[in-house]
């Protein structure tokens, strides 16, 4: 993953990710804050997750997206604030 989409996600992960339910997140679009995506522990519905389906099918890679990696810096940052109480 790029530096960019790595700042991209880090920035989401402060003020863009709302958790809906256990394993359901929902991420505000980056280059449309009217938009936004659900994401779950292991797929997002954005078109760039898709699309890494459409060209890496079959090549056993894991697809990635901002979205995906806000949500997981996201679940960090929540155990480290549960690891301080
Ligand atoms: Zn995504």
């Amino acid at each position: 993953m790029s530096a960019g989409t790595i700042r991209k996600a880090r920035d989401l992960a402060k003020n863009g990710v709302v958790k809906i339910e256990d394993d359901l997140y929902q991420v505000k679009s980056s280059s449309d804050p009217s938009k936004s995506y659900f994401i779950t522990s292991d797929s997002c519905d954005c078109l760039g997750f898709k699309n890494f389906y459409k060209f890496h099918h079959g090549k056993g890679i894991k697809a990635n997206c901002s979205h995906l990696e806000a949500v997981r810096i996201f679940k960090e940052m929540k155990e480290n604030l549960n690891s301080k109480k």
